[in-house]
């Protein structure tokens, strides 16, 4: 099983200003930063990993916050939702705290037999908090505030929305090892039993739904989770020989990645569990200090001046 596709690796969306995104992450939804470090292909800008205690697969969502970028366009071609697993009973804890930070959200709803609170990150990102009948042991990063009995465990699923269902469809059927699991509506969904979480993938299709734009409040990509390099090379060979043109292997400090953009129009990645975000910080400390990968090293004081100051 382990040569299979794990689920969901990393969500990566954009924002506007660094310190709104840092406080809505790490103080109103609770999450960990594990990680600070900068776009490694624009050093200008920081990169944010959010997530559990270790960061780990299937809990990390990541910004670049490009100060001033300005309002994305939700559309067709892109991932549209993100939804986290949360423990039953915590949906009302969420509602009034969304209230209470003026967080936007909607009243609790149900689809798929699952109970879901959706709101927005200040940017415009949407998400669903979801409960889930699936067991979920994952245990969510603690604060004062937001303790484990409501905390985020980390995704239960990506919603992308498409023109056409079935090319991203047959990408996640033949490449990824996804089936379909139900279908309500324009909504499909498709799950993998390589892993017991964020194992779900919703395609919503629709036909006359213009393409979005890509800036803040919209995601970025989406990664898919393999064990190693062996297995990631493994998947490039597989998904080269349908067609489709995909990056070489990309160091990337954390984990190694590999890009290719889905018949949808949606930016896929395949990221590697190695090394992982303690390979260059202790667990305890990880995301207190700005980290960069070694080819900036030499550059760190005129980078640090130039991000903007964290508080
Ligand atoms: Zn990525």
């Amino acid at each position: 099983m382990e040569n299979r596709i794990l689920g969901l690796h990393h969500i990566t969306a954009i924002a506007d200003n660094a310190q709104r995104n840092y406080n809505f992450y790490t103080k109103v939804l609770g999450l960990r930063l594990v990680k600070k470090t900068v776009n490694f292909d624009d050093p200008g800008t920081y990169h944010f990993y959010y997530g559990d205690e270790t960061g780990a697969a299937g809990t990390i969502l990541t910004f670049f916050p490009w100060e001033g970028i300005g309002q994305g366009k939700i559309g067709s071609g892109m991932a549209t939702n993100i939804g986290y697993s949360v423990p039953e009973g915590s949906l009302d804890f969420w509602a009034d705290r969304f209230t209470q930070f003026n967080v936007k959200h909607e009243n609790v709803d149900q689809r798929f037999s699952e109970q879901y609170l959706s709101f927005q990150d200040p940017d415009g990102l949407k998400f669903d908090l979801i409960v889930s009948p699936t067991a979920d042991n994952r245990k969510g990063w603690e604060t004062k505030e937001v303790t484990a009995e409501v905390a985020t465990r980390g995704f239960h699923s990506i919603t992308l929305t498409v023109r056409n269902v079935a090319p991203t469809a047959k990408i996640l059927t033949d490449l990824l090892g996804y089936k379909l699991l139900q279908q309500e509506g324009n909504r499909y969904r498709f799950i993998t039993d390589a892993i017991d979480n964020a194992a779900v993938v919703d395609i919503i299709e629709t036909s006359n739904l213009a393409p979005g734009k890509g800036a803040a409040g919209t995601n970025h990509h989406v990664a898919f989770r393999v064990k190693d390099d062996n297995i990631l090379m493994e998947f490039r060979e597989k998904i080269a020989s349908k067609g489709l043109s995909i990056t070489p292997k990309i160091d990337r400090d954390y984990f190694f990645s590999l890009y290719f953009r889905e018949p949808g129009g949606v930016l896929f990645e395949l990221a590697t569990d190695n090394p992982g975000f303690t390979r260059d910080e202790p667990l305890a400390e990880l995301g207190t200090s700005l980290k960069l990968p070694k080819q900036y090293e030499e550059s760190r004081k005129e980078i640090e001046q130039a991000l903007p100051l964290l508080q």
